[in-house]
């Protein structure tokens, strides 16, 4: 099977307001003018889904709740992420199960609800500096994949991505080598779980990236893309990283 198509996401997480529709206007003329050869997605603040939808750009969320509608005061379902256009949520970004108290169940359900709407969830997983130091990144990684990928899910509705905790919003970037052995341990249990139709779900690789280190860390086996944060912000460095797949 070839290798999938690569994907560059960008988790604005909670930045972001009407005036950055002109990031997006921008990031749409580089790519007009200069080419993408990969898949590119902006992932905002649910507040401007709406409004930055239909601009050239591929928009998805950041989150989703597990039920479809109901008494869940602030939340937002995937039926209502689909309504606005969106094909792409991020699950279980480290954030999340931090601030939020998200589990490996919780995040199983979210990325079903986004499944059953038709939309591809972006699945986050990654160690903490604790257990990098302690020697537990791959069993911690293996049992997020695991217990966060849904009974009904399939390779064409599935995203992994690779986000050592200690590497996001931090400057610091595992080695090559790290980046390759967690990718290809995620890599065996997608086709454990998917039968040969496991090589072709993406994973990206998160934390840290920008356009000096994208080359070499999109060039590793297994990585599939990259999930941008501060770097996603703007469009002259987000297609610093796109530029990559020229
Ligand atoms: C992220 O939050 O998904 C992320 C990778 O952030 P940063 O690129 O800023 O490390």
């Amino acid at each position: 099977m070839t290798e999938p198509k690569a994907l560059v996401a960008g988790n604005w997480k909670m930045n972001g307001l009407t005036a950055s529709k002109q990031e997006i206007e921008k990031l749409n003329s580089m790519i007009s003018e200069n080419g993408a050869n990969c898949d590119v997605l902006i992932c905002p603040p649910a507040t401007i889904i709406g409004l930055l939808s239909g601009n050239g750009i591929e928009i998805g969320a950041q989150d989703c709740h597990m039920k479809v509608s109901g008494a869940h005061t602030g939340d937002i379902s995937a039926l209502m992420l689909k309504d606005l256009g969106c094909h792409y949520v991020i699950v279980g970004h480290s954030e999340r199960r931090s601030d939020h108290g998200e589990s490996n169940d919780m995040v199983k359900s979210k990325a079903a609800a986004a499944q059953e709407q038709g939309l591809t969830a972006i699945i986050c997983v990654g160690e903490t500096d604790d257990e990098r130091e302690n020697g537990e990144a791959l069993d911690v990684v293996t049992s997020q994949i695991k217990e966060s990928i849904p009974e009904e899910a399939v390779a064409k509705n599935t995203v992994v991505a690779y986000e050592p905790v200690w590497a996001i919003g931090t400057g610091k970037t595992p080695t090559v080598d790290d980046v390759a052995e967690v990718h290809s341990v995620i890599r065996n249990l997608l086709m454990d779980r998917f039968g040969d139709e496991g090589a072709s779900v993406r994973i990206l690789y998160g934390g840290s990236v920008k356009a000096s280190n994208a080359h070499e860390l999109m060039s590793v086996s297994n990585v599939n893309g990259a999930l941008v944060g501060g770097a996603s912000l703007k469009a002259e460095d987000f297609y610093g990283i796109i530029a990559t797949y020229q």
